[in-house]
């Protein structure tokens, strides 16, 4: 600034200086502004340094985390680049493999040398998968190579960690374990497993020699007893052996449940599918227990659904067991003045709902839970109080879960326990499945019940034991058979050999030639020719397998031992049926198991060389005192009513009256039987039970048959009267 002249100069300068300082004051202001951003601004950047740098510390931390618990699960990871073929390692792999100087980015391909050959397939497969896309996680197990040259156990987890713009993996992350305890762990559980199975396949051969062992000298004794039982005794004696039998029995039922239970975890049940009447099978299996319990005064409700179908497919046999059993227990457990109910209803469309209740003393929830194991009883005093040995319930539920079922228990102590399951049990329409197509008399055959006439069957028995022998010629006696006795297999086929037999029963173990061999033997000779002798196997060995050798080896049917005159009969009725069959022309391949499951039946007439006469007038005779007007009265009596019967039978038919036709039925079937008239009877049986299930076209056809055997029965008695009266 220039030095001021004048006033006016002086003037200009204090007002240049005014405005100078202006600006300079506003400089001033700007700048400090300026400076206070730059703050604002070194601060942001001091900020943003900051949370980088803690980023970074955290980022640390959770790699350490990240390795730390790596270390504690010691696990080696790995980290795959496909691009390069190159797998970083982690240092938990030298140490596993035992291999210090294992490089930490090793080519995949040394890696899979050393991969055990039988797991390399699989692993190749699963990485394979992973590195095509098509798989996002995978698990394997495979054994390695360590540098000692043992084989490790790893199980390795994988999944792609990287993929590039067409979603191809690039890399594949992952971890392994070292298993190899594992590994040895679930091999000793697997050798332990082994050496149990193998310990109770051994148990189950035991028991099954066993039960032979003891079936027949029990069978014996039964026998014997039954025998003494027949003959003259004071009453002391009677009752002592009424206690023998009753022991034997409980011996025997324990030797079968023992025997059932041993199968059943051998895995040598076998569970049948026959057609059967579900409703009949629930009420015959009621019937014994009824008894007792009306001995104890309970009250015994039997409570059939009526949507219950006919006919279902099913294993009668193993329900009635498992019915019977929960009954006994019901009838066992329940006090005097007590209430017992068992139902069977339809359970949805294929299924049949069973229930066994009663009101006794209950089960804790405790004792519940165990109740269903072998050798399981609610409680000690059990045992002493009540006897058996906790298998029945074992047994029960086990049959139950191989038929398709589940059994169970609704209980509380002092209110009563209600056993309960349901079965696939599909109803079959129709005639059942497994029957031929039968002639008018054959299918009443098989719908009629037990009526056989064994009289006058000449039958040889093969047997060496001579207890067993006795005792089956005396049931056979018994039933009106002549008996012949070969001591063992060669005896047998030679005594066939000279002929004049109906039936053979066969023992299965004999010296020299075996029941089985000497069968087959026989059927060997016979060939395809018209004949075929019936053969019945008699056999002490129980277990699953022997019916079926005894069948293979072209036996008939089969009784195993101790035989019960019931037992007996109805397998001499299946092997004659399968003769008849046989002679009709039917000559299966090989018998089949169905032979000895079908219903019996009986010989058809043509099957018999000399048919059996309608009556047995000899017998009558006997029994009216062989007085010919007290005969010649009866016979005329019996003629007339007889011919009522004819007419009310025809007249239910043509109404299709299912009451009239089963009574005309069953008073028949009584007055016949009472007549000797059994095959008469035997028809009328099936024709009662015909009218019962409503069979009408089967009564329709079978009615006929009634009547020619009717006009036949009714010329033996007009034959009487003619012969008595001369
Ligand atoms: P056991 O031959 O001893 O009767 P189970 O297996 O049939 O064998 O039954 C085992 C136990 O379960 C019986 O001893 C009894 O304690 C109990 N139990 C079974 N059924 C009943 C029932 N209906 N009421 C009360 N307790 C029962």
């Amino acid at each position: 600034m220039s030095t001021p002249h004048t006033p006016s100069d002086l003037a200009n300068a204090i007002s240049e200086l005014a405005h100078e300082r202006k600006r300079a004051d506003h400089l001033q202001r700007q700048m400090l502004r300026l400076q206070q951003e730059l703050e604002v601004l070194r601060g942001a950047a001091r900020d943003a340094s900051n949370s980088r740098l803690l980023a970074e510390e955290e980022l640390d931390d959770t790699r350490d985390r990240l390795q730390l618990a790596l270390d504690a699960a010691q696990l080696a990871l790995w980290e795959w680049n496909l691009r390069t073929g190159v797998v970083y390692l982690n240092a938990r792999w030298s140490e596993m493999m035992g291999d210090v100087a294992m490089d930490a980015h090793t080519p995949i391909d040394d890696l899979m040398d050393r991969i055990h050959p039988d797991d390399l397939p699989h692993l190749q497969q699963q990485l394979g998968q992973a590195t095509n896309g098509t798989l996002q996680r995978y698990e394997v197990q495979f054994r390695i190579r360590t540098l000692d040259n043992e084989w490790l156990w790893l199980e390795s987890h994988g999944m792609v960690s990287d993929q590039d713009a067409l979603g191809q993996p690039l890399r594949l992350i992952g971890i392994c374990a070292d298993i190899r305890e594992r590994k040895r762990l679930e091999q000793a559980t697997e050798t332990a497993r082994a050496q149990a199975e193998s310990a109770n396949r051994a148990k189950t051969e035991f028991l099954a020699n066993v039960s032979h062992e003891v079936r027949t000298p029990l069978n014996g004794l039964m026998g014997l007893i039954r025998l003494l039982m027949d003959s003259p005794l004071d009453g002391e004696q009677g009752h002592w052996l009424k206690l023998m039998d009753e022991s034997a029995h409980t011996l025997l039922g324990l030797l079968n449940d023992i025997l059932d239970l041993s199968k059943i975890e051998a895995g040598k049940m076998d569970i049948e599918t026959t057609v059967f009447d579900v409703a009949d099978v629930v009420e015959k299996t009621c019937a014994p227990h009824l008894a007792q319990a009306s001995g104890k005064a309970l009250q015994f409700e039997v409570d059939l659904h009526p949507g219950l179908p006919t006919q279902v497919r099913g294993d009668p046999g193993r329900l009635r067991q498992v019915l019977a059993n929960l009954l006994s227990n019901a009838v066992k457990f329940t006090p005097e003045g007590g209430h017992i109910r068992v139902s069977a209803a339809p359970d949805g469309d294929d299924r049949v709902r069973f229930e066994v209740a009663d009101t006794g003393i209950g089960i804790t929830p405790a004792q519940q839970a165990r109740i269903f194991e072998a050798f399981t009883q609610a409680d000690a005093s059990t045992t002493r109080k009540f006897g058996g040995t906790g298998l029945g319930l074992a047994i029960s539920a086990r049959l139950v879960t191989l038929m398709g079922g589940h059994i169970e228990l609704d209980s509380a102590p002092g209110r009563g326990s209600r056993f309960h399951f349901s079965l696939p049990m599909p109803a079959q329409h129709g005639r059942p499945t497994d029957s031929m197509p039968l002639s008018a008399p054959m299918e009443l055959a098989e719908v009629q019940a037990q009526q056989h006439t064994f009289e006058g069957l000449r039958v040889l028995v093969a047997e060496d034991h001579p207890v067993n022998e006795l005792l089956m010629r005396q049931l056979l006696k018994r039933l009106g058979c002549i008996t012949t006795v070969a001591k063992n297999g060669l005896e047998a086929v030679a005594a066939w050999q000279r002929g004049g037999f109906d039936l053979i029963m066969m023992d299965v173990q004999m010296p020299e030639l075996s029941g089985l061999d000497a069968t087959a033997e026989i059927r060997a000779q016979e060939g395809n020719g018209p004949r075929h002798i019936p053969i019945v196997a008699v056999t002490a060995n129980a277990m699953s397998g022997d019916q079926e050798a005894c069948l293979r080896a072209g036996m008939d049917a089969y009784t195993s031992k101790p035989v019960s005159p019931q037992a007996l009969m109805k397998s001499m009725a299946q092997a004659l049926a399968a003769e008849s069959r046989w002679v009709q022309g039917e000559r299966p391949q090989a018998p089949s198991t169905g032979a000895v499951e079908s219903k019996p039946t009986r010989p058809s007439k043509q099957a018999r060389s000399q048919p059996t006469p309608a009556l047995d007038t000899d017998k009558l005779r006997r029994r009216l005192g062989n007085d010919p007007a007290a005969l010649a009265d009866w016979a005329s009596s019996v003629q007339t009513e007889l011919a009522g019967y004819r007419q009310g039978l025809t007249q239910a038919l043509t109404r299709q009256d299912k009451v009239q036709a089963a009574a005309q039925a069953h008073a028949l079937k009584g007055s016949l039987a009472s007549l000797t008239a059994q095959r008469a009877a035997a028809l009328a049986n099936g024709l009662e039970m015909a009218a019962r299930s409503g069979e009408w076209p089967l009564f329709g056809r079978a009615l006929p048959v009634l009547l020619s055997e009717l006009d036949t029965v009714d010329k033996s008695l007009q034959s009487m009267r003619d012969t008595d009266r001369h």
